[in-house]
C-alpha cells in the first residue's frame, strides 16, 4: 500500500476538480487531485460544448444567467485557446411564441446579459441554412468550448504551481473519525494498488457522482443525474451558436465546435450516472426539433450520438429535471452535517466550473488559515506552445503543439502539417494527427489506452469516427511502449490488440444510434476493413465478443 499526505484532496478530474486545484495551487496550498478515469472522463467530457453568454437561463433562472455572463468574459480572458468566439443566435422559429421574445429581451436587460436584435435578414446572410421562416433573430455572446483542453489547461498549470493529478485512481472508502473526515482510501486502477490518502480537508467535486461520495462518508446528498444526448454533425452546418428562442427545451441548440456542429439536447432523470442508454426516441426528437432551425438536418450527414449526466442538486421537490436551477450549491458538511473536513460543490454549468472553483476555495482557504486571495478571474491559463516549454510534460506539450492562434481550428494543423511537410506521417487523415503528434502523447507518463489518445489529439473524431486511425495508432502504441513482455503482462497492462477493440467499441456505441445514409456506408466500410480484412475479432489475447455482435447488426441494417 502507498501512502500519501496533502493538505487538500480533490475528488474528480472534471472542470470544477481542477479548477478547485489551479485556484488552491495557485494560493499555495499543497493539494491533489484524484479521478478515476482519465482528466474529462464524466460529464465535463460528454457537454455540448457551449460558452453560455447567459441567455438560455435570463427568463427562468436568472441567477444562473448572471453568472454565466460574468465568467463567460472572464473564460474569454483567461483561456482564450479553449474558446472558439463563434457569437450566438436566438432566433424565433414559426414554432415559437412571439411573445417569449420581448420577456426574453426585457431579461437579458435585468440580468445584465449583453443582447442585440438585428434584422432576419442579417441572420440568414450569416448562417445561410438557417429557417427562412424565422421572424425575429437576436445576437448574444455565445462561443464554443473545448472542454479536453480547459481542463488539462487548467491541471497542467495546477502542476506548475505544485499540485499533483493521479488519474484512474478511484476513491473507494472516505475514513473518518465521529465528527471529522481525515482522508481517503484509492484504488490505482492500473496497478490494482490500494493508496492511503491523508488529507486536512477533501473536497468532492465528483458531479453527477456527488451522492455516492458523500455516502462513502454516511452523509446524503441528493444529486439527480439528468441524461442529456447530443448528435454530431459530419461538418459545420452553422457557424454561430444558434439556439431557439423559447423556455429552455429538448433538441433547441446547435453548438458549431471544431470541425463538427453539435444538435441537442435532451434532460430525462437516470438512477446511476454509470448505467444509461441513448434511445431511438432522443435521436428522432433531437433531429426533429433541429429542423425548426435548420431545415433537411435530418437528412444531413450525422457522425454519432452520445450523452452525458447534469450533476443537478435537487434540496428538496423542484418538479420536473428541467426546473431545477442550473446554479451552483456549495455544502459545508461541517455547518450542515457536523462532520468537518470536507465541503461538497454540486450542480452549476461549464461556464461557472471556475467561479465554483473560487467560492469553493474561499471556504476551505479560511478553514486552513490560508489568507491568500484567488487570482483565477485574472491570471491567464498560459497556453503552451510547441517548443515554448522544454521542461514541461511530454503529454501537455503533444496536446499544445497544435495551438498556433487563439483557438485551434482545422486550417491551423494543415498549416503546420503543410509547414513541416508531414503529409507522410498523417495518421488520422480526418483530424490531421500526425506521428509525431501521436508518438508524444503516447510516450507520457498519463495515457492509458487509445480513448485517452483521442481526447489529447482529437484521434478518430472526424467522419471516419476511427475507420482509418484506429489500426495505425494501436500499432504505434505497441512499437513504443506495449511490447507486451511478461512484466508487462504480470502488471496488468493491456495488449495493443485489446486497446484496439475496446476504443472500437467505444466508437461503436457512438454511432449505432445514428447509422442511416452516408454514416451507415461509412460504418460498413469500416467493418469490413476490421473483420474481413484484418480480423480484428481474432486477433491474439482478445476475448471480446461483441466485435462480432456489431457485425450482426450493422448487415441486418443493411438488408
Ligand atoms: C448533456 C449535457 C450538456 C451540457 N452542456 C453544457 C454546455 O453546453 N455548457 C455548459 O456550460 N455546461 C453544460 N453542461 C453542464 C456541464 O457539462 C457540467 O456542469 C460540468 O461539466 C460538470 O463538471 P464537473 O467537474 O462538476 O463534473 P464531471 O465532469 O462529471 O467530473 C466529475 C469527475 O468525478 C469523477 N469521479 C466520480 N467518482 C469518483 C471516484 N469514486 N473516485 C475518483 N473520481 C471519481 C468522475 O469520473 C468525473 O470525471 C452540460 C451537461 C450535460 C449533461
Amino acid at each position: 500500500m502507498r501512502t500519501l499526505t496533502t493538505d487538500v484532496l480533490v475528488i474528480g478530474g472534471g472542470a470544477t476538480g481542477t479548477g478547485v486545484l489551479r485556484d488552491l495551487a495557485l494560493r499555495g496550498i499543497r493539494c491533489a487531485l484524484v479521478e478515476k478515469g482519465d482528466l474529462t472522463h464524466g460529464t465535463t467530457g460528454r457537454y455540448h460544448g457551449l460558452l453560455h453568454s447567459g441567455g438560455r437561463y435570463v427568463v427562468k433562472d436568472p441567477q444562473s444567467a448572471e453568472e454565466c455572463a460574468r465568467e463567460n468574459e472572464i473564460l474569454r480572458r483567461i483561456m482564450s485557446h479553449c474558446i472558439e468566439e463563434t457569437g450566438g443566435l436566438f432566433v424565433v422559429t414559426p414554432a415559437d411564441d412571439e411573445a417569449f421574445a420581448d420577456q426574453f429581451v426585457a431579461a437579458c436587460r435585468r440580468t445584465g446579459v449583453w443582447v442585440e436584435e438585428i434584422p432576419v435578414r442579417e441572420a440568414l446572410q450569416r448562417e445561410p441554412l438557417l429557417n427562412p421562416r424565422i421572424r425575429r433573430a437576436f445576437a448574444v455572446r455565445d462561443g464554443a468550448a473545448d472542454s479536453f483542453l480547459a481542463t488539462h489547461a487548467n491541471a497542467d498549470d495546477a502542476r506548475r504551481y505544485g499540485a499533483q493529478v493521479l488519474t484512474y485512481h478511484r476513491v473507494v472508502e472516505l475514513e473518518r473519525t465521529a465528527d471529522r473526515i481525515i482522508g481517503a482510501v484509492c484504488e490505482d486502477l492500473r496497478s490494482g494498488e490500494t493508496v492511503r490518502i491523508h488529507a486536512s480537508f477533501i473536497i468532492n467535486a465528483t458531479g453527477a457522482w456527488a451522492g455516492k461520495i458523500a455516502a462513502l462518508a454516511g452523509l446524503r446528498i441528493s444529486v439527480v443525474p439528468g441524461k442529456g444526448t447530443m448528435i454530431a454533425m459530419n461538418h459545420r452546418i452553422v457557424n454561430t451558436v444558434v439556439n431557439r428562442c423559447k423556455m429552455p427545451a429538448d433538441g433547441d441548440i446547435i453548438v458549431p465546435i471544431h470541425t463538427v456542429a453539435v444538435l441537442g439536447t435532451t434532460d430525462i432523470p437516470v438512477p446511476d450516472p454509470d448505467v444509461y442508454d441513448i434511445t431511438p426516441e432522443e435521436v428522432d426528437l433531437i433531429l426533429e426539433e433541429g429542423e425548426w432551425l435548420v431545415p433537411g438536418v435530418s437528412h444531413m450527414r450525422t457522425l454519432r450520438a452520445w450523452a452525458g449526466v447534469r450533476p443537478l442538486y435537487k434540496e428538496n421537490d423542484a418538479g420536473s429535471d428541467r426546473d431545477i436551477p442550473r446554479t451552483y450549491k456549495l455544502l459545508d458538511h461541517e455547518t450542515r452535517d457536523g462532520v468537518a473536513g470536507m465541503v461538497s460543490v454540486v450542480g452549476g454549468k461549464w461556464t461557472t466550473y471556475r467561479l465554483m472553483a473560487e467560492k469553493t476555495v474561499d471556504l476551505v482557504a479560511a478553514r486552513l488559515g490560508v489568507t491568500v486571495p484567488c487570482r483565477t478571474a485574472d491570471l491567464p491559463i498560459e497556453a503552451l506552445h510547441h517548443g515554448a516549454a522544454p521542461d514541461q510534460d511530454r503529454r501537455a506539450r503533444a496536446r499544445f503543439a497544435i495551438l498556433t492562434s487563439p483557438f485551434y481550428l482545422l486550417g491551423h494543423r494543415l498549416a503546420e502539417v503543410e509547414a513541416d511537410d508531414s503529409y507522410g506521417d498523417l495518421i488520422c487523415e480526418c483530424e490531421l494527427v500526425t506521428r509525431a503528434q501521436l508518438e508524444a502523447a503516447i510516450q507520457s507518463e498519463g495515457t492509458a489506452n487509445l480513448d485517452d489518445l483521442r481526447r489529447d489529439t482529437r484521434l478518430g473524431m472526424g467522419p471516419c469516427q476511427g475507420g482509418f486511425c484506429t489500426y495505425r495508432a494501436a500499432a504505434i502504441w505497441y512499437e513504443l511502449r506495449n511490447q507486451h513482455s511478461p512484466a508487462q503482462q504480470a502488471a496488468g497492462v493491456p495488449p495493443a490488440s485489446a486497446l484496439l477493440t475496446h476504443f472500437l467499441q467505444e466508437r461503436w456505441k457512438g454511432v449505432t444510434p445514428t447509422l442511416w445514409g452516408d454514416q451507415l456506408r461509412q460504418e460498413r466500410l469500416d467493418e469490413l476493413n476490421y473483420l474481413e480484412t484484418l480480423a480484428v475479432d481474432r486477433l491474439p489475447e482478445t476475448t471480446d465478443t461483441a466485435i462480432e455482435a456489431s457485425r450482426d447488426v450493422v448487415i441486418a441494417a443493411i438488408v
